[in-house]
């Protein structure tokens, strides 16, 4: 049985395939899909103008992302039910992610916050760069101190 599924937490080696190359977020964002259940569900798939990111048929297929064709747009990221879709980003020598959050009120611009692992465990603190919204999630874009963090940081918490 899969890790994750009695923990709860996806881990690296469950998310083989699924996280862009270093080498292609030199060049811009890209999204990565956390999504590895087979649950009948594409609102991602709709949602990408560029046809990235295919489901297909059967609706219960996990998506798969065409890390070439996705151009960091952000418009599956607001969509996603299961908020598992996020964007990393190491170009123009940034170190940025951007997740959906639907905790209020809105982390705002210039907002130094709280960087969560994806079992909630503290890894530093981070400045956010802009949120954005859709429907009732924001999606909010982070400035990370360091380029480690990339692979871990997948929620936030604004400091007291
Ligand atoms: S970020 Fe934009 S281009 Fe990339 S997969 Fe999502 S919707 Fe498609
Ligand atoms: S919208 Fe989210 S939960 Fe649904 S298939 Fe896409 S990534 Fe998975």
């Amino acid at each position: 049985m899969a890790e994750y599924r009695s923990t709860g937490i996806l881990m690296g080696s469950e998310l083989a395939g699924k996280v862009p190359p270093r080498e292609r977020l030199l060049k811009r964002a890209c999204a990565v899909i956390e999504c590895v259940e087979e649950i009948p569900c594409n609102p991602c798939e709709e949602a990408c103008p560029v046809g990235a990111i295919s489901v297909g048929d059967p609706i219960t297929n996990p998506p798969n992302l065409d890390f070439d064709k996705c151009t960091g747009c952000g418009a599956c990221v607001g969509v996603c039910p299961g908020l598992a879709i996020f964007l990393l980003d190491l170009s123009g020598g940034s170190v940025r992610v951007t997740l959906p959050h639907e905790l209020l009120p809105v982390p705002q611009a210039g907002d130094e916050v709280e960087l969560l692992s994806r079992a909630g465990e503290v890894l530093g603190r981070g400045t956010v760069v802009r949120t954005r919204r859709a429907g009732t999630t924001s999606i909010v874009t982070v400035e990370l101190p360091a380029e480690e963090l990339l692979w871990d940081v997948r929620a936030i918490r604004r400091s007291s």
